[in-house]
């Protein structure tokens, strides 16, 4: 029986593991598979892309069907400028949302928070959020990515905004559930990885939406400097 216990804990661990991995699989294998028809369409008849795409899409959907939640592996945290890993994150998917329309703006206003958190982990947060935000708005619009430190003592919120679809209350009850999704090749499992690791950061996160107006992400995490104080 405990050894049962033990492989079926493992097992647990491997799904989580291997339901995260696929998610972030995802993106760069949408970007292959686009990019893979792009050279079909230019460079015309090729005996081998069509095998290609057709693999490539046999692995889109094994990973569309993985069906566990990822556990986040294990934290690696150190002091970063909140900053700029906002902007260097918003640098990233600029391109992505000019296509689509979408303008991304950031104010960072006069702070530099400084915090300590897993620099990777908390991108994979912010990329989350920003791609909820554009593909709430298949028309286009606006992203506004803003910092206040004065909301709660020693945290510092996050909050990013868009213009889209927006949530009905029953959406907003279940969002976090896992495999909770309104998309019709969603995962729902973003959202309960992202709260995963907030929570993970001692932080927290706030939901304002209103339908056919928009929704508002607050991120909070602890400052640096007032945890060192504490301590
Ligand atoms: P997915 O994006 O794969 O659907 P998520 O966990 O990221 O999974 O989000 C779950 C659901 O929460 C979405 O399907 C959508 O209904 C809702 N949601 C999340 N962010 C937004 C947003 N910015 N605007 C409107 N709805 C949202
Ligand atoms: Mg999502």
């Amino acid at each position: 029986l405990q050894q049962q216990l033990i492989n079926s804990e493992k097992l647990s661990a491997i799904g989580k593991l291997g339901a995260g991995l696929a998610h972030e699989l995802r993106n760069p294998l949408t970007s292959i598979i686009g990019l893979t028809h792009l050279m079909k369409e230019q460079t015309g008849s090729n005996q081998y892309l069509p095998v290609i795409i057709n693999e490539l899409d046999r692995m889109k959907n094994l990973v569309n069907q993985f069906v566990a939640y990822g556990k986040p592996s294990k934290m690696q945290r150190g002091e970063c400028n909140l900053s700029q890993l906002v902007h260097d994150t918003i640098d990233l998917m600029r391109n992505n949302a000019c296509e689509r329309n979408i303008k991304i703006h950031f104010e960072p206003e006069n702070t530099t928070p400084v915090v300590h958190i897993d620099k990777n982990k908390i991108k994979q947060v912010l990329i989350n959020f920003i791609k909820n935000a554009c593909e709430a708005m298949p028309n286009g619009g606006n992203i506004k990515v803003k910092f206040d430190d004065n909301v709660e003592n020693s945290m510092i919120r996050i909050s990013i905004k868009d213009e889209g679809v927006g949530m009905t209350n029953e959406q907003l009850e279940q969002l976090g559930t896992l495999f909770f999704t309104t998309k019709e090749t969603g995962l729902g499992m973003g959202l309960p990885i992202c709260i995963d690791i907030i929570h993970s950061h001692d932080g927290k996160i706030e939901f304002d939406s209103e339908v056919g107006k928009g929704t508002e992400v607050h991120i909070f995490l602890p400052l640096y400097q007032e945890r060192m104080d504490i301590l």
